[in-house]
């Protein structure tokens, strides 16, 4: 086939698709492609571009947004009166959904796992000016805040609410298809701006929007290959999370396809001490990148990506790749919460 009837096949498939995604769009797309100057020139041979998914104009941004667009027009068609989620106090996700909320006139619960901390900062700060209640399990066990999620949830339909529930993190089907649409978005900029990509680089956590790439990818047909950075769980599991997740979605769609871990490879090793604790190599990534190109990365998700991306780089990984694209997936805040100076503890 000649790239001009690929190309047609492609739109006809994102029109095909996009109709039976219906979203409730909260921002301005597309968000902003911009090719990586001064990192480009410091990695010869390969060109460095930024999707800035952290520029969503909603609520801070960040790629929560895309999931909770389609998960809101679900909320309004099922004319729920609540929504509860749940993860770590700082989660970008809990705040986006304590947004989304407010914008909609809903009331939002949030549940943590752990002990309520003793000082109020960042995400948590801006979760609790959207008035959403919260509530924290006492257990660091993470899987606390999914059986917490469905008390609440069962309470609150006993007292005659309509409570919506989105799983921890964000990580469900409908959330999976608001970033197929984001894949769409980006090959429709990409044919815009005449750019042919060979890899996206992505910070996977719960596994949602590597899933949302994965299909959407697939669905395209795109010679696009997906370089992961898990900053959570071990690489195996979150495969199998992404795969299931994508395969699930895609039932959605009515395609009966499979995904399996061989598809949703990840890469490990950049996790440091832990999910949300800095790391030296995630605070070296930070700085070089916001020294060269003006923008900042977080030290929960893309510094880390960004960290195992560029030990990917030097090391020659990803040697016949000429254009990569990293998506810059948001969570800001983190960087200006609490007053450790994380940022030049190796120095
Ligand atoms: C949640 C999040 C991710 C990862 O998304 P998942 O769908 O949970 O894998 C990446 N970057 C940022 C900033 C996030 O908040």
């Amino acid at each position: 086939m000649n790239s001009e009837s690929l190309q047609l096949d492609r739109s006809a498939i994102i029109s095909h698709i996009a109709e039976q995604i219906p979203r409730h769009s909260l921002a301005a797309y597309p968000t902003p492609l911009m090719r990586a100057n001064g990192l480009t020139a410091l990695f010869e041979g390969t060109e460095l571009w930024f999707k800035r998914d952290d520029l969503i104009s909603f609520g801070l941004g960040g790629n929560k947004i895309r999931g909770l667009e389609v998960m809101l027009a679900d909320v309004l068609a099922q004319n729920a009166s609540w929504l509860i989620t749940g993860a770590g106090v700082q989660s970008n996700h809990v705040r986006a959904t304590a947004f989304v909320a407010a914008y909609a006139g809903i009331s939002c619960t949030a549940v943590y796992w752990g002990k309520q901390p003793a000082t109020v900062d960042g995400n948590f700060r801006v979760t609790k000016m959207l008035n959403a209640q919260f509530h924290f399990t006492n257990d660091d066990d993470r899987a606390s805040v999914d059986t917490h999620i469905q008390l609440i949830a069962d309470n609150l339909r006993e007292q005659g609410h309509r409570p919506y529930a989105i799983p921890r993190g964000g990580a469900c089907v409908r959330g999976v298809l608001g970033h197929v649409l984001a894949v769409f978005e980006l090959y429709q900029q990409c044919l815009c701006q005449g750019l042919a990509p060979d890899a996206i680089v992505l910070a996977v956590g719960s596994g949602g929007t590597y899933a949302g790439w994965l299909l959407g990818i697939r669905l395209l047909n795109l010679p696009w290959k997906m370089l992961c950075y898990t900053v959570s769980r071990e690489p195996k599991q979150v495969s199998q999370q992404v795969a299931d997740l994508a395969t699930e979605a895609a039932a959605l769609l009515k395609l009966a396809w499979a995904f399996t871990i061989q598809d949703a490879p990840v890469y490990g090793g950049f996790i440091g001490q832990g999910y949300g604790i800095p790391s030296q190599e995630a605070a070296e990534a930070i700085k070089l990148v916001g020294r060269t190109e003006g923008l900042i990365l977080d030290p929960v998700y893309t510094g880390k990506a960004m960290a195992g991306f560029l030990y990917g780089l030097q090391n020659k990984y990803f040697g016949d790749y000429k254009r990569i694209v990293f998506i810059h997936t948001g969570g800001e805040p983190a960087f200006f919460a609490g007053t450790g100076d994380w940022l030049n503890a190796g120095l």
